[in-house]
């Protein structure tokens, strides 16, 4: 094995009013900057971000803001960006769901400046993550061209702060959404060992395999409990906590994602073909479902585990028409031939199982996501 190094983020500010205490956290771990730009949208700016400023300059920090308006696009980086140079040396605060902390994550990065990644609900996994994700473009955050959703790799954050209220106080469907999202590793797992042993990828860690199926399992064991039960709540927020620590040990995303967010793909652009509004892991619920039963796998207990949690598991929930589906699964195929352009890892089992329409309308019958 060559030596690597791995890089993870060591800093947890976890519990009830978290945000309401951290500068104090700040000076704990000695932060030296004396300059914060806070990264946020109109929502979370009212949840979270305002009440950070106001703990933040009562202590002698020289607080600005960048509100996000357009989504994770490059506009958006490069309005934060210029903040983060004026402020200059400053910590940057991405706060609120995924494209917040990922543009705050980004344009810190790009700016060598340091990140505190606060997430006000648990619709994605961002708060650890080591990628920032965003929507394809003629000219990315990267300066390269797009087709699709790309990362850039960012590296962990120096610390990750939850303030149980305000996650506990989101609306649930985010929560749903995040939980759905993370059973995807039972796909991708799968995958990722499809691919390696086709010889399509060469990293792989039973190791990290393990530790995310082990998670998957308690998730789906305490589907029931999460909602209500205090503890198991704070259960599913460490397991959502632990994926950058997870990803590092992989030493792929590739245990992060596969067929399940190529179907996902595919259900995200019917969505949008169709103009309703969907989360990234309602659409991946699905995937996974459907992707689980071509595999063999125990998609029942997926299904079930999602509708205890209050996740959608038919088309119907998200807005979607039985072709809909149908034409997202046969679709699959050309989806994940157009990733392999950019990762030739990423080879999934619809690589090998044609999904032809008969097959698809199986599919998606039989798991019951269409009538
Ligand atoms: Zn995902």
């Amino acid at each position: 094995m060559e030596p690597r190094s791995l890089t993870l983020c060591s800093r947890y500010f976890f519990g009830s009013r978290a945000i309401d205490k951290l500068a104090q956290f700040c000076r704990e771990i000695r932060v030296q900057e004396k300059n914060a730009v806070l990264v946020c949208d109109g929502t979370t700016w009212k949840v979270a971000a305002e009440r950070i400023s106001v703990s933040l300059s009562a202590s002698g920090f020289r607080v600005d803001r960048v509100i996000v308006e357009k989504g994770a696009v490059r506009s958006e980086v490069e309005k934060a960006r210029e903040r983060i140079r004026l402020l200059s040396p400053c910590i940057v605060f991405g706060i609120g769901g995924g494209v917040s902390m990922d543009i705050g994550k980004a344009s810190a990065f790009l700016e060598k400046a340091c990140w505190i990644t606060v997430p006000t609900s648990f619709a994605t996994d961002a708060m650890t993550g080591i990628n920032a994700t965003f929507r394809g473009e003629r000219r990315g955050v990267d300066d390269k061209a797009h087709e699709g959703d790309y990362d850039i790799r960012v590296g962990p954050p120096l610390a990750c702060v939850v303030d149980t209220d305000i996650v506990r106080n989101a609306p649930w469907k985010f929560q749903a959404a995040g939980y759905a999202d993370y059973l995807a590793k039972l796909c991708a797992t799968h995958d990722w060992g499809l691919a390696y042993s086709r010889g399509k990828d060469q990293t792989y860690s039973e190791y990290a395999i393990m530790l995310a199926r082990a998670q998957v399992e308690y998730l789906m064991k305490n589907a029931s409990r999460i909602r209500k039960d205090e503890r198991a709540f704070e259960g599913f927020l460490q397991v959502m906590m632990n994926d950058g620590f997870l990803t590092e040990m992989a030493g792929n995303s590739r245990i992060l994602f596969g067929s399940e967010h190529v179907v996902a793909q595919g259900l995200m652009e019917e969505q949008m073909r169709a103009n309703v509004a969907g989360l990234h892991g309602e659409q991946v619920g699905l995937g996974t479902i459907l992707m689980a039963y071509l595999q063999g796998q125990d998609w029942m207990a997926v299904k079930t585990a999602l509708e205890q949690i209050g996740a959608p598991v038919t088309a119907e929930q998200i807005g979607l028409g039985d072709e809909s589906v149908i034409r997202a699964l046969t679709r699959a195929r050309a989806i994940n031939e157009s990733w392999l352009r950019d990762r030739p890892d990423i080879y999934t089992i619809v690589m090998e199982k044609p999904l032809t329409r008969e097959l698809a309308k199986g599919i998606a019958k039989g798991t019951g996501v269409i009538r």
